[in-house]
């Protein structure tokens, strides 16, 4: 129930107690009124009674005394009494329907009737005497019979005044027992208003004060340590207690918008922490792959609830090929051409779902073009790779801005990457035959001979020069010398397994490393090599350049040289070669 409806009642309550109180207060004072009143009747009753009474006896001994002395003085006397005594008996018989019972009015009328025979008696007494018969009218006044009617009549109002007295009694009784019950009704409504008054107070401090300041306090403490998951309590009610619930209420609603806006920084510190981490990470990276990895493991981190994938451009087949994927992309990996994605056409992000009409990219499948999100990756002007997420919770806003700054972050390691390949690749590649470069044979050769050891197997090596070049080169022009070096590095590249490594040594001189492959087998390859360049038809612009020939010079490694002089003895061995006439395999000294 609530507090005003229980407030009511017991203000309702306490107006019917007031006003039965001040009724039963009323009642009893009216009740203490009728008992003065009784009181005060009954007085009047005795008073008149007794001065009845006494006029009667009075009358009657005047009475007597005139038919004694029959003197006028005495009988005039009587006469006058007697018209007094008639005006006592009519008050009385006004008097008599006031308040008193049947039983009482009987008794007095009888008392009137029984003075009025006395007076009847004296009248014919006293006529008596005025008749002469003196005797008679003494005898009638001092008879037994008069006297006996005498104290009748003093007996009738003894009775009578008895009578009212009784029931005077009885109605004081009666109104003070009424006026006290009805006092005491009045003290208990008192009472019970106190009590009503004292309770309501009781329950209106208890439930508007002390429970809403209670569990108000249990907020304060609990905003206080920072926990705004406290509910704040909703009170209606317009008062100081209203008042500080609202400022709570908007305390608590300032605090979470606080905490929200604390959170929201705390997870921007983390994810900037997350991007600033990858990029150290991506500093250490050598290659590609290690780059992929390290994209694979922040990636999800740092744009969370978001799959995705990184394209690279592969030049060669100008097709972008997916390298790797996080957080279960919808659609396919398959490659595609860079003209497919509006990122990559425009350089910019691109985002259909964000504006009400936009282009959906073509590498898309069209049911997950609104909400994919594509970021090219660029270098120099040039976009080397694309970024694209499926913004899979819509309605919240795609963290553009990470996904911009995490494509400009593997932007810049992948140019760097690719960079550092190419420059890898001209220090270790001949640009002209593709073949390795002298510059890296001394790593290459340490390598594969510590391998050997360690394998306890053979390594042979090969030095081949092309036969008098400098003529070719002077009858058919530098370009046609060009030509047969390319071809030279082509036929070596197919006679040789994958196991063999070819470098351009210098000029036309080429060096072969054969692992685990001992003398004979070298003789073997070399054989096959002076053949096969032998047998090639070298053409320069449709012209036949002729045959021409190798010189090899032959060294297995342990047989042959140590580790450190085996390129020397293949060299030495070219050189006898050479000095043998050309066209030759010559296998180095043993180094025994
Ligand atoms: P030999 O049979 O003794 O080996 O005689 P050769 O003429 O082949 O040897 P020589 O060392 O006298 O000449 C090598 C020539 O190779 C000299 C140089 O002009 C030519 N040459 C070196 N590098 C290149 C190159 O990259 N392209 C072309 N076209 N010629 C080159
Ligand atoms: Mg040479
Ligand atoms: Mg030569």
């Amino acid at each position: 129930m609530r507090i005003a409806t229980i407030t009511n009642y017991a203000y309702i309550a306490t107006v019917v107690l007031t006003l039965t109180s001040g009724i039963a207060l009323f009642m009893a004072s009216s009740a203490e009124h009728r008992e003065r009143d009784t009181v005060a009747r009954s007085r009047t009753f005795d008073a008149l009674t007794d001065s009845l009474e006494r006029e009667a006896f009075a009358l009657s001994d005047m009475a007597r005394d005139a038919v004694i002395k029959f003197t006028p003085d005495t009988l005039q006397s009587w006469k006058t009494r007697r018209e007094q005594d008639i005006n006592l008996e009519n008050r009385l018989v006004a008097l008599r329907d006031n308040g008193a019972s049947d039983e009482e009015i009987l008794i007095l009328r009888d008392g009137l009737a029984t003075l009025d025979q006395l007076e009847e008696e004296q009248s014919t007494a006293i006529n008596d005497v005025q008749a002469g018969k003196n005797i008679e009218g003494v005898n009638q006044l001092f008879g037994g019979g008069y006297e006996d009617k005498l104290e009748e009549a003093e007996y009738r109002f003894a009775h009578f005044r008895s009578l009212v007295d009784q029931r005077t009694q009885a109605s004081i009784k009666d109104a003070t027992s009424l006026s006290l019950r009805l006092r005491t009704l009045s003290e208990v409504m008192v009472g019970l208003t106190a009590l009503l008054f004292l309770f309501v107070l009781g329950f209106i401090i208890k439930h508007r004060i002390l429970r809403p300041v209670v569990t108000l306090s249990d907020v304060v403490n609990r905003l206080a340590t920072q926990d705004y998951n406290v509910e704040t309590p909703v009170l209606a009610q317009v008062d100081e207690i209203g008042d500080m619930a609202q400022a709570i209420r908007i305390f608590r609603e300032n605090g979470l918008a606080r905490q929200r806006l604390e959170q929201e920084r705390d997870k921007e510190w983390a994810t900037r922490t997350l991007l600033a981490r990858m990029t150290q990470r991506l500093q250490g990276c050598d290659t590609h792959s290690a780059i992929f990895r390290v994209v694979g493991r922040f990636a999800p981190q740092i744009i969370p609830d978001m799959g995705g994938r990184l394209y690279m451009l592969n030049t060669r087949t100008n097709r972008m090929k997916c390298v790797v994927r996080w957080g279960l992309p919808p659609g396919e990996d398959s490659p595609f051409p860079p003209e497919y994605c509006w990122a990559l056409k425009r350089g910019q992000l691109h985002s259909p779902g964000r504006d009400t009409v936009d282009m959906p990219c073509e590498h898309i499948l069209p049911e997950l073009a609104s909400r994919a999100i594509c970021v090219p990756l660029n270098a120099q002007n040039k976009s080397i790779g694309l970024l694209t997420v499926d913004n899979y919770t819509p309605g919240k806003e795609p963290p553009y801005a990470y996904l911009e700054l995490l494509a400009e972050t593997l932007a810049l390691a992948l140019a760097n990457q690719i960079l550092r390949d190419t420059l890898t690749e001209r220090a270790t590649y001949d640009p002209l035959t593709g073949l390795r470069n002298r510059y890296s044979l001394e790593e290459t050769l340490r390598n594969r001979i510590d391998q050997a050891m360690i394998e306890n197997s053979t390594l042979s090596c090969l030095m081949l020069d092309v036969d008098y070049f400098k003529k070719l080169n002077d009858q058919y022009g530098h370009e046609a010398g060009d030509k047969v070096l390319r071809e030279m590095a082509k036929l070596i590249t197919e006679t040789l397994d994958e196991n063999s490594i070819a470098f351009r040594y210098g000029g036309e001189e080429f060096l072969i490393i054969l692992p685990d492959v001992d003398e004979a087998k070298a003789m073997t390859v070399a054989e096959a090599l002076l053949s096969n360049v032998y047998n090639h038809h070298m053409l320069y612009e449709s012209q036949d350049i002729g045959p021409v020939s190798v010189s090899i010079g032959l060294a297995t490694w342990p047989r042959h040289a140590r580790a450190d002089n085996l390129v020397r003895a293949a060299d030495l061995a070219l050189y006898m070669a050479k000095e043998q006439g050309r066209g030759k395999i010559v296998v180095a000294k043993s180094a025994e």
